[in-house]
């Protein structure tokens, strides 16, 4: 790329300008420029009424991105910034030719005033900017609360770019809009009328949720094609509001693990434990069918099942729930 240097589009200019930026190391912003069609409506009668559309601007002016200087506005009370002017004069503008045929690069200066590298050139935010597949893995990541340096080797693995922490964190607070989490009646809808599911809600006296009961269609299936061994576990760190996730699940007859329910409960007290059970063993009569229920060693509900649904042992025989190993 240099002076003179013609274009038959704009489309054209920025493959090339790309690859200019990219060997030589240096980014640009555009400092200002016009566009043909803003151009046409201020001249209807101008030359460059028939000049071809793929130009797409009468000028176009590209600086460094450490150009010109910053403006502090003089307000009180402004949060500190950082900048990368500083006052670089390089920069490229672009002419749509007399004859409107083409972009003729008219002037160019290629003096920087800093240094140019390719570790600092990978670390400006233009070149940080990840593709809509690595951010929707960041948002799913950071959703599941996974650790941010392994985020971050990962996607700089996989996209070869510079990422930064504050950039993930960033893609997560902008990337999502937040409206409608957390209403209850809406995730209900969704999960009553999109996913066909079977919900229970259990709430106190003062009507405060104590626990949601979910199951789908397969769920149902699994657990009636293997209701002989109940597996129950709770995790933790699942949802942003914390609720222990209870998952109950089931053996198939390739030995593979089948949800058979989903408990979100607000809180593991032997009542809200007992309703999450019961609203199992009400909404799948093949439960009396149940002959082990396996949980971990210390878990609460170990207690609620032996008092109340372990089949056969009625109470006396705790050791028919099993810890896992
Ligand atoms: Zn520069």
């Amino acid at each position: 790329m240099k002076l003179q240097d013609s274009y038959k589009s704009f489309e054209e200019f920025e493959s090339s300008f790309r690859v200019y930026k990219d060997v030589n190391f240096v980014d640009f912003f555009i400092k200002d420029c016009k566009t043909l069609t803003s151009i046409n409506a201020k001249f209807p009668n101008g030359r460059m009424m028939t000049a071809s559309s793929d130009l797409k601007y009468y000028y176009i002016k590209f600086c460094c991105v450490h150009g010109g200087c910053y403006k502090k506005k003089k307000t009180l009370d402004q949060r500190s910034t950082s900048t990368m002017r500083q006052g670089c004069d390089a920069g490229i503008y672009l002419k749509a030719s007399d004859d409107g045929k083409s972009l003729v690069i008219t002037k160019m200066t290629e003096d920087h005033n800093h240094e140019v590298s390719k570790i600092l050139y990978d670390h400006l935010p233009n070149q940080r900017k990840i593709t809509p597949e690595n951010k929707a893995t960041v948002l799913e990541l950071m959703d599941l609360k996974a650790n941010k340096k392994m985020i971050q080797h990962k996607i700089m693995n996989e996209s070869g770019k510079i990422v930064t922490l504050k950039d993930l964190s960033n893609i997560h607070t902008t990337g999502r809009n937040n409206d409608s989490k957390n209403n209850l009646v809406e995730v209900v809808n969704k999960l009553k009328t999109k996913f066909n599911c079977i919900v229970e809600i259990s709430t106190d006296e003062s009507n405060n949720l104590n626990g949601v009961f979910i199951q789908d269609r397969f769920m149902t299936e699994s657990f009636e094609a293997f209701p002989e061994v109940v597996f129950a576990d709770a995790t933790y760190k699942l949802l942003d509001l914390r609720l222990p996730v209870y998952v109950l699940m089931t053996e198939d007859g390739n030995g593979q693990s089948e949800i058979a329910a989903i408990g979100l409960l607000v809180n593991e007290e032997e009542v809200t434990l007992r309703w999450f059970f019961e609203t199992f063993k009400k909404k799948n009569p093949i439960s009396a069918q149940t002959r082990v229920y396996v949980t971990d060693k210390d878990m609460k509900e170990r207690n609620v099942i032996s008092k109340w649904f372990c089949p056969r042992c009625r109470g006396d025989r705790p050791n028919k729930i099993k810890p896992k190993a």
